[in-house]
């Protein structure tokens, strides 16, 4: 098989060569190595590449495929790109930032050894925004990630990294984080299909933390069924996480099967009337029209409902996010990770000046307004009132899904936009996340799956689900695929341009 044609294979299908031994996984991580080698200095989707590391444990699972062992997991030998913000023991994490580099963290994530368990080959360390706090990953200390589609565009963020892998084929499946969309929004950015789990579903041991109450680990791939797989893997109760939730992974790969025979009769369908108009570019728009064709003519029954405390989350958000930022932050305080500033008389001035000189203005400027938000005399007026917010954006999301199975709504409000049009204008750069943030706040499920393009640049359809609501989830999101894959003669991805150096 060719390299190429090798590359192009979705996780489940390479799995299988890998398991009936046609194609082995050195071979499948070498071919991948490569690509990365061919095309990465242009998309710049790695921050690390471990050959070594990725060489071995694919050497390991030909070695128990030999002596014939079932593979550890549906998954076992297939390649993986790891957002940098996850501990490994045998590579650096750096989260994006200056203040972590050359960390070398001394264990394991806990979602880091449940892949590795899985037999799945982690071949690097995606790029990111800084500390997980940006739409663009142009917010990371090293440089931008491109996007595949147009190399002059942003990838999304903060998981640009992961999801530009995953579109350049450097990777078949990937992981992010989200905390208020950075799984989504690259995925819809890029073509790709990104999944925000409940919170709670997915072990935060040895993810960095960004905002805790809100950040959730989650699969990224280029296929719905590829996600599931991934998210079996990665899911489940761990007792190192104190909000881990203790119950089994919903059955998410038999959802995304079930959905892709493409029969949605009897579910209903919630269109969120308070998304996907105003602000929302006219291009996104008539994807997310049809879109909603698509899921009539599979048999659903489309309902509109309303959320009206969801145009309050942006602002409740980003008081509750700095917030539990500047407290999570405070540990890099130059003694115990990564950088230390060489200048400072005093153990409070090198600290000061470590800070200043390891954190890029994105990260400041959210730790300023957390602090400040926690500060007394404000508290109640911003914290806590961001917490009342919250609240009613949760109640919001309960009424409708007694109503209905899933909520929908496009992704982000724009294609992916030229790489340093929103960089200095924070608020702009806020906006990309108006329609996902409402999960992150309640703690329910979200994904996203490709839906069409507009302009030629990728646009993603938005599916969310109750609280552990991952199967209905995913059936809706693998029906909803199949019949776009069927309408357009193909899945979007195999439309992405090919990367030229
Ligand atoms: N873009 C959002 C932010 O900047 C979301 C980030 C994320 O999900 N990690 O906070």
């Amino acid at each position: 098989m060719s390299a190429s044609d090798l590359t192009r294979l979705t996780a489940a299908e390479l799995a299988e060569k890998i398991h009936s031994r046609e194609v082995s996984a050195v071979e499948a991580a070498q071919t991948h190595l490569d690509r990365i080698a061919a095309v990465d200095g242009t998309v710049h989707a790695f921050l690390h590449v471990g050959a070594e590391s990725a060489l071995a444990s694919a050497e390991r699972v030909d070695a128990a495929l030999a002596a014939g062992t079932k593979p550890a997991s549906p998954l076992a030998g297939v390649p993986l790109a790891l957002k940098d913000v996850f501990t490994t023991s045998d590579m650096p994490t750096t989260c994006g930032s200056k203040i972590l580099e050359g960390w070398r963290p001394p264990y394991d994530a806990t979602l880091t050894e449940r892949l590795r368990a899985a037999g799945i080959t982690i071949l690097g360390k995606t790029n990111m925004d800084e500390f997980a706090m940006g739409s663009s990953t142009e917010h990371s200390a090293y440089g931008v990630t491109r996007n595949p589609w147009d190399t002059s565009r942003v990838p999304g963020g903060s998981g640009g990294g992961s999801a530009a892998a995953l579109a350049a084929y450097e990777a078949p499946l990937a992981i992010g984080t989200d905390t208020g969309g950075s799984i989504r929004q690259p995925a819809a950015f890029t073509g790709t299909v990104g999944v925000k789990p409940t919170y709670g579903g997915v072990s935060r041991y040895g993810l960095v933390a960004c905002a805790s109450s809100l950040d959730q680990g989650g699969p990224c791939a280029r296929t719905v069924l590829d996600a599931a797989l991934l998210h079996e893997v990665i899911g489940g109760h761990d007792p190192r996480d104190s909000t881990s939730i203790d119950q089994p992974v919903p059955d998410v790969v038999a959802a995304a099967r079930q959905g892709a025979n493409g029969d949605l009769s009897g579910l209903k369908v919630g269109v969120v009337r308070e998304l996907g108009g105003e602000g929302y570019q006219p291009g996104v728009r008539a994807a997310y029209e049809a879109s909603l064709r698509s899921l009539e003519k599979l048999g659903a029954e489309l309902v509109e409902v309303s959320c009206p405390h969801f145009e309050y989350g942006m602002a409740a958000y980003y008081l509750i996010l700095p917030s539990e930022v500047s407290s999570n932050l405070a540990r890099f305080d130059a003694m115990r990770y990564g950088l230390r500033a060489a200048e400072g008389k005093s153990a409070e001035e090198v600290m000061a000046n470590t800070r200043e000189q390891g954190f890029g203005p994105e990260v400041k400027r959210r730790i300023m307004l957390g602090t400040y938000a926690l500060s007394s005399g404000y508290y109640d007026a911003y914290y806590g009132q961001a917490q009342k917010v919250r609240t009613l954006i949760s109640r919001d999301f309960a009424a409708a899904f007694s109503q209905v199975d899933v909520l929908v709504s496009p992704t982000t409000p724009t294609t992916p936009f030229p790489i340093g049009e929103k960089v200095d204008d924070p608020l702009a750069m806020y906006l990309n996340d108006l329609a996902t943030i409402p999960t992150n706040l309640a703690g329910v499920a979200g994904m996203s799956v490709p839906s069409g393009l507009s302009d030629g640049l990728p646009t993603g359809l938005q599916v969310m689900a109750p609280a552990l609501g991952e199967a209905v989830m995913y059936r809706v999101g693998a029906a909803f695929e199949a019949a776009r894959d069927a309408d357009e003669g193909g899945p979007l991805i195999a439309r992405v341009p090919e990367v030229t150096a």
